[in-house]
């Protein structure tokens, strides 16, 4: 992932506000990112942009050589299916089932049936949730949601997983448990996971390399040790 000149600005109708500021960053394949900042940072909005939830004022962003910022409606919905996203409050859909939850993006991709029923199973088998294929989410603790915003967001087999504050809503244990997820997802399926969040200790603890954002730009950025130990 190859960013340039990235640049957000939100315009209300009293005043107008640069989220993301002229943001230049390479995020190799493979590799766990993490992105961390005080809230009103620009954290969100950054992540928005990469899977083109947010329109941007300016800038490239280029994944696997292809420039995202530019295409047409058709290309966009292909290219999501390349971006998985999980967040805070795991935003499920409270009236389907466990598996009702994974099985939409499949559905929305025109997935057959049965293919669809054994990605899911699969699915359900790599977070760790077999049994409660039928439980709903309200059913479910904190954790366990999240497992399932993580296989809903693999259904598709994205290259790039976006996780925003997601483990913020978690205790200290199931913050660890999920963070162990992401790892084993990562060296399993080999995508690029790029993790924003407010705690150092998450990204101390998971992440390779970190970008520090401040006022919509990057502050500073290196690996992870180096970022940490010399203030
Ligand atoms: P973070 O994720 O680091 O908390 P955000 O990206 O949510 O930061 O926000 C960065 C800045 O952009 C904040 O000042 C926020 O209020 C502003 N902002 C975010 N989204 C919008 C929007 N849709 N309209 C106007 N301002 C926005
Ligand atoms: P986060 O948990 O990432 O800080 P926020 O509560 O800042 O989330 O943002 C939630 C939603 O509200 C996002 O879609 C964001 O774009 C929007 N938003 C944030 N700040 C503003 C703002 N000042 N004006 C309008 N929309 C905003």
């Amino acid at each position: 992932i190859s960013i340039q000149g990235l640049r957000k600005v939100f315009k209300t109708k009293t005043n107008t506000i640069t989220a993301v500021d002229r943001l230049d960053l390479d995020i190799q394949d493979g590799e766990i990112f993490g992105v961390i900042g005080y809230s009103g940072a620009g954290k969100s909005t950054f992540v928005r942009l990469l899977n083109r939830l947010e329109e941007p004022s300016e800038g490239s962003i280029k994944i696997d050589d292809k420039e995202i910022t530019e295409l047409n409606t058709n290309e966009l919905r292909l290219a999501r299916q390349e971006i998985g996203m999980i967040f805070q409050h795991f935003n499920l859909l409270w009236s389907r089932t466990i598996e009702d939850n994974i099985a939409f993006p499949l559905e929305i991709a025109g997935v057959p049936k049965a293919e669809r029923d054994k990605r899911v199973e699969e699915l359900i088998r790599l977070v760790g949730l077999a049994g409660r294929e039928n439980a709903y989410p309200s059913q479910l603790s904190g954790g366990q949601k999240q497992r399932v915003g993580i296989a809903r967001a693999l259904a598709n087999n994205p290259k790039v997983l976006l996780c925003d504050e997601a483990t913020s809503a978690l205790d200290p244990e199931t913050t660890n448990s999920i963070l162990d997820l992401l790892v084993d997802i990562n060296q399993k399926l080999g995508l690029t996971i790029i993790l924003i969040t407010h705690e150092m200790h998450v990204i101390r603890k998971i992440c390779n390399r970190v970008a520090v954002m401040e006022n919509g730009k990057i502050v500073e950025q290196g690996d992870v040790l180096d970022v940490f130990l010399h203030p």
